[in-house]
C-alpha cells in the first residue's frame, strides 16, 4: 500500500469498507471508480475504460463519470442489483492540507432507492429483513424507505412460510445476520432478492426507539431493530419519515402462498412478469400513486374478518351508487400527488420548490374532497372516513404564503419566494428593482441628452453595465463623459462613475436575495417536516379512498353485484364471470356460469374436453372469493360466499420449468401442501393432477388425494380431471359431485360452448375427437366397439385392478389433439400394464 500515492491509499482505506458496493470516488466534477471497480462498471455501464499512474509500478485501471450526470449510472447499477457508495469531498479543496478529505455520504442500494428510473410510482420499494430466533421463529420486518411504512411479524413453521412472506411482498433487497444460513440466502434470491445485505448490530439506538413503541414483544423489536441500523448505517442521513413500527400477523388474512398467487394471476400473469392480464390489471381505476400501491397490498392481503370487509363494502356501495359525487372526486384525485412519497424526501431533505408546490397543490384539493366525501352519507363509515382527510391547512396556508406559483427547479437560485413573506428579502428586491428603474430611467435621460434614439443600456457577466452607442452616433456624446470598456465591430461600450456605483448597490442586493431565499427555503422545508406524521396519515386515508372508489367504478363499470356472507359455507354463485377472462374476451361472448356448493356439496369433479373452460371455471370461483374478500363487489348476478381462511391451487405447469423440479414432483409438493394446511374454511383448485405421472399412477393419487379431502379436510374443492374413471366416486362419496363442461359437435367442428353443466361428461367424447382429427372409420367403429366391452365388463370402477386403459389411451389422444402440454405425457416411458395394452392395440385388425 505504501507505494500508492495519498489519494489512491484514502481510496482503498475508503472502499474496504465498501467491499460489495461499487465506489463513486469524487474527484472534481467525476466520479472516478479504480481496480476492479472500474473493470466492471465500465463493462456493465458501457464507459472507457482508461488508467492512472496511482504511484506503484502498475498504472490503476479507472473509469469515471460526471457527477452531474450520475443519476442515470446510479440507476443502471441499482437496478441490476449492485450497490453504489457515493464517496465526496466533505472539506474544500482550497482550504485542504494534503489529500482533501472525503467521506461515504450515501449507500444506494436496490431496496433504498427512493427516486429515479425503476422506481414505480405504482409499487412500492420494500426492503426486508429476516432473522432466526433460537427458539424456531423468525422475525421478519420491512421498511418502504420512500414512503415510511414499517410493518414486522413473527413467523413460526419452517423457513418456507418466511420465503412466502417475503415473495408475497416482492422485496428487493433482504438484510439479515452475517452468519444465517447460505442456503436460505439462495432461496431468497431464487425469490426474487437483488441484493443481500449483513448487518450484525441489533442495538436499539436513540434514533429510532419511539417507533418501536407500538411493539409488544422483544423478539418484534430485534427484528426491526437490524433492518433501521442497517437503514441509518447506509443512508447517514435524517429519516425522520419512518413511521412507528405496525406489528402484524400473516393469520390476520387471508392465506393464499406465493404459487397459488401467480397461478390465479392477481398481480401478474403467469408468462411475463408484467401486470397485464393480471387482476390488478383489471381492477386498477385509482387515480392516485399511493392508491395505486395500496390497492396492490389489498390484493395481496385480502381480509378474513367479515366486519373489517364489510366496512370496505358500504363504502363502495355508498360510492356506486353517487356517480357525480364518484366522478367528481377522481377528478379532484388527478391534481393529487404521491403525498407519501413527498413526505418521504421532505425528511431525506432532497425535495425542491416545484415539489413543494405540488404538495400544496395536492392539499388544496383536500378541503373539496373532505366535503364530497361528507356529502355522500352520514353512516359511521363515512363520516370517520371525511374526519381522517385532514387538509393540514397550516401547511397550505404557509406554502401558499411563502413559495412562489412557478418556482424555477434550482434552490439555489433565487425566484422561489414570494414578496411580502419576509420584510428583509422585501427589502433586497426593493433595493433591486429600485436600482433597475434608475437604470431604465437613465437610458431615458441619454437618449434625451444625446438625442442618439439608439442608445441602449445593456448587462453582462463579465463587464456588468455598460451604455451602448452604435459607431455611427459616437461623435454625438460628450467629451470626457463616458469611459470606454469594449468595442465591438459597430459599437462601443461605455461606462460612467454612477453606473457602477449603482450596479454595485444592485448586484450586491442580488447576491443578499439570492442567499436569504435559500434559508428561508429550508425554514420552509423545515415546517414543513414537522408535519410528516400527519401528511403520512392524510397519505394513508387518500389512499383508501382512492381504492374504494375504484372498486366502486369497476363494479359499477363491470356490472358486479356486492357479495353476501354466508356462515354455513355456502357458496351460491349466479351467472358468474371470470373477471379478467371477461374482460378481455368481450362481455357479449363470455358464457357465464352457476356454482353451488355448501355442506352437501363440497367437492366438484370437472370432467370436459381440453379447452373447454374447466380451468376458467376453477378460478373464477376462487377470484370471486378473492374479490369479496378485498371488499371489492364480484363478478356474478347474485352471490353468495363463505369467508374463506386460506386458498389453494395446483394449475398450470408454468413454473415448473423454472424451479428444476419434475412436473409431478411440484404437482406433489403443491398437492401436499395444500392436504396438510386447507381447513374445512379452506378452498382447494386442483387442476388435472396426477397427469405428470403414468396412468395409473396419477389415477390412484388423484383419486386417494379427493378421498383424503372428502373424508378428513372438508375443504371446498374444485378438482378438474381428464380421468374420467373417477367419476365414478360420485357414488360412495356422498358430497361429492360430478360436473362438466359441455361441448357440442357442428358441422364436423367440436364447438364449447363453456358451459357448466351437472353430471359427468360424455365418456366417448375422445372417440368423437378421433373422428374429428379424421382417424379412418372402421378405426373409430372398432373403438367404439373396444369401449362398450369395456364398459360392459364393469371396468369403470375407479378403483382400478386390471387393464382397462384402452380408455385412457383414448383421453391421451384426446388431450394430444388439443394441446401440446401433453407431449411429455406421450413422450414418458409406457409402464408395464400401458405396453401391455400397447400391445393389445397394436394387434387389433382394423377391417
Ligand atoms: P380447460 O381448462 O378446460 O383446458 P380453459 O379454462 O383453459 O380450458 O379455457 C380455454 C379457453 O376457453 C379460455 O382461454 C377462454 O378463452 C375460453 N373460455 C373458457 N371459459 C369460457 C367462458 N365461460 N366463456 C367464454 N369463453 C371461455
Amino acid at each position: 500500500m505504501a507505494a500508492y500515492t495519498p489519494m489512491v491509499q484514502q481510496y482503498l482505506t475508503i472502499k474496504a469498507e465498501y467491499q460489495d458496493a461499487f465506489l463513486f470516488f469524487r474527484l472534481g466534477d467525476f466520479y472516478e471508480m479504480f481496480f476492479d471497480d472500474a473493470i466492471k462498471a465500465s463493462q456493465e455501464l458501457e464507459i472507457t475504460l482508461t488508467s492512472r499512474d496511482g504511484g506503484s509500478a502498475d498504472r490503476i485501471p479507472m473509469c469515471g463519470i460526471p457527477h452531474h450526470s450520475a443519476a442515470n449510472y446510479i440507476d443502471i447499477l441499482v437496478e441490476r442489483g449492485y450497490k453504489v457508495a457515493i464517496c465526496e469531498q466533505t472539506e474544500d479543496p482550497k482550504q485542504a492540507k494534503g489529500v482533501v478529505r472525503r467521506e461515504v455520504v450515501q449507500l444506494i442500494t436496490p431496496g433504498t432507492k427512493m427516486d429515479g428510473k425503476g422506481l414505480n410510482e405504482k409499487e412500492n420499494n420494500f426492503i426486508a429483513t429476516v432473522t432466526d430466533f433460537e427458539d424456531g421463529t423468525f422475525g421478519f420486518a420491512y421498511t418502504d424507505l420512500s414512503t415510511g411504512e414499517n410493518k414486522v411479524t413473527l413467523i413460526e413453521g419452517s423457513f418456507d412460510e418466511v420465503l412466502n412472506e417475503f415473495a408475497i411482498l416482492g422485496a428487493n433487497e433482504v438484510v439479515m445476520a452475517s452468519d444465517f444460513p447460505e442456503d436460505w440466502k439462495k432461496k431468497l434470491q431464487e425469490r426474487g432478492a437483488k441484493a443481500i445485505s449483513l448487518e450484525d448490530y441489533t442495538e436499539q439506538t436513540e434514533q429510532f426507539t419511539s417507533l418501536l413503541c407500538d411493539l409488544k414483544q422483544e423478539k418484534q423489536k430485534l427484528a426491526v431493530t437490524r433492518l433501521f441500523n442497517y437503514l441509518y448505517r447506509t443512508q447517514k442521513r435524517s429519516l425522520d419519515h419512518l413511521q412507528s413500527v405496525q406489528a402484524y400477523e400473516t393469520s390476520q388474512y387471508m392465506k393464499i402462498d406465493y404459487y397459488s398467487k401467480r397461478n390465479l394471476e392477481l398481480t401478474e400473469t403467469i408468462r411475463s412478469t408484467g401486470k397485464k392480464g393480471s387482476l390488478l390489471w383489471l381492477l386498477d381505476e385509482t387515480k392516485t400513486a399511493m392508491g395505486g400501491r395500496l390497492l396492490k397490498q389489498w390484493i395481496d392481503r385480502p381480509l378474513i374478518n367479515q366486519k373489517q370487509i364489510e366496512r370496505r363494502q358500504h363504502i363502495v356501495e355508498t360510492l356506486k351508487n353517487q356517480y357525480f359525487e364518484r366522478q367528481d372526486l377522481r377528478e379532484r384525485f388527478k391534481e393529487v400527488y404521491d403525498l407519501e412519497r413527498l413526505a418521504g424526501r421532505v425528511a431525506f431533505g432532497n425535495v425542491n420548490a416545484r415539489d413543494l408546490m405540488q404538495l400544496k397543490r395536492s392539499l388544496q384539493q383536500l378541503p373539496i374532497i373532505r366535503e364530497i366525501v361528507r356529502s355522500l352519507g352520514d353512516s359511521p363509515e363515512i363520516s370517520t372516513l371525511a374526519e381522517r382527510l385532514d387538509p393540514c391547512e397550516e401547511v397550505t396556508d404557509l406554502l401558499e404564503m411563502s413559495i412562489v406559483e412557478n418556482p424555477p427547479l434550482s434552490i439555489k437560485e433565487g425566484n422561489i419566494i414570494q414578496d411580502s413573506y419576509n420584510a428583509e428579502l422585501d427589502m433586497y428586491r426593493d433595493a433591486s428593482r429600485n436600482g433597475k428603474t434608475w437604470i431604465a430611467n437613465l437610458e431615458r435621460e441619454e437618449r434625451e441628452r444625446t438625442g442618439i434614439k439608439s442608445l441602449k443600456i445593456g448587462y453582462n457577466r463579465v463587464f456588468g453595465y455598460y451604455i451602448e452607442v452604435t459607431r455611427a452616433n459616437l461623435h454625438l456624446l460628450e467629451e470626457g463623459r463616458y469611459e470606454r470598456k469594449q468595442t465591438l465591430t459597430n459599437a462601443e461600450r461605455f461606462i460612467t462613475p454612477e453606473l457602477k456605483e449603482k450596479e454595485a448597490l444592485i448586484l450586491q442586493a442580488e447576491e443578499k436575495i439570492i442567499g436569504l431565499e435559500y434559508e428561508l427555503f429550508l425554514h420552509i422545508r423545515e415546517q414543513v417536516k414537522e408535519y410528516i406524521p400527519r401528511l403520512q396519515a392524510l397519505a394513508k386515508a387518500v389512499s383508501e379512498l382512492d381504492v374504494l372508489q375504484c372498486f366502486a367504478t369497476i363494479s359499477e363499470e363491470r356490472h358486479y353485484v356486492k357479495p353476501v356472507f354466508s356462515n354455513d359455507r355456502t357458496i351460491q354463485l349466479k351467472e358468474g364471470r371470470h373477471p379478467v377472462v371477461e374482460k378481455v374476451l368481450q362481455a357479449q361472448e363470455y358464457v357465464p356460469n352457476d356454482c353451488y356448493m355448501n355442506g352437501e356439496r363440497e367437492l366438484l369433479l370437472i370432467t370436459g374436453p381440453n379447452m373447454s373452460g374447466k380451468s376458467t371455471y376453477m378460478r373464477q370461483v376462487a377470484l370471486t372469493a378473492i374479490l369479496a374478500q378485498i371488499g371489492c363487489f364480484v363478478s356474478a348476478s347474485e352471490a353468495v360466499l363463505p369467508i374463506f381462511d386460506k386458498v389453494f391451487t395446483r394449475i398450470g405447469a408454468a413454473d415448473d420449468l423454472i424451479s428444476g423440479q419434475s412436473t409431478f414432483m411440484v404437482e406433489m409438493l403443491e398437492a401436499r401442501n395444500a392436504i396438510m394446511n386447507a381447513t374445512e374454511n379452506s378452498l382447494i383448485l386442483f387442476d388435472e393432477i396426477g397427469r405428470g405421472t403414468s396412468t395409473y399412477d396419477g389415477m390412484a393419487l388423484a383419486q386417494a388425494i379427493i378421498e383424503y379431502i372428502h373424508e378428513k379436510i372438508g375443504a371446498k374443492t374444485l378438482f378438474s380431471t381428464h380421468y374420467h374413471e373417477l367419476t365414478v366416486l360420485a357414488e360412495e362419496l356422498p358430497r361429492l359431485q360430478n360436473i362438466h363442461v359441455s361441448a357440442i359437435e357442428q358441422n364436423g367442428n367440436v364447438v364449447f360452448l363453456h358451459k357448466i353443466k351437472e353430471g359427468a361428461a360424455d365418456k366417448s367424447y375422445g372417440i368423437h375427437v378421433a373422428k374429428l382429427a379424421d382417424l379412418p372409420q372402421p378405426l373409430i367403429d372398432r373403438a367404439s366397439e373396444i369401449l362398450s366391452q369395456l364398459e360392459s365388463e364393469g371396468s369403470q370402477t375407479a378403483v382400478v385392478k386390471e387393464a382397462p386403459s384402452v380408455v385412457m389411451e383414448a383421453d391421451i389422444a384426446q388431450l394430444s389433439f388439443f394441446g401440446e402440454e401433453t407431449a411429455q405425457l406421450e413422450k414418458k416411458e409406457p409402464s408395464t400394464k400401458e405396453k401391455k395394452v400397447l400391445e393389445q392395440l397394436q394387434q387389433l385388425e382394423i377391417l
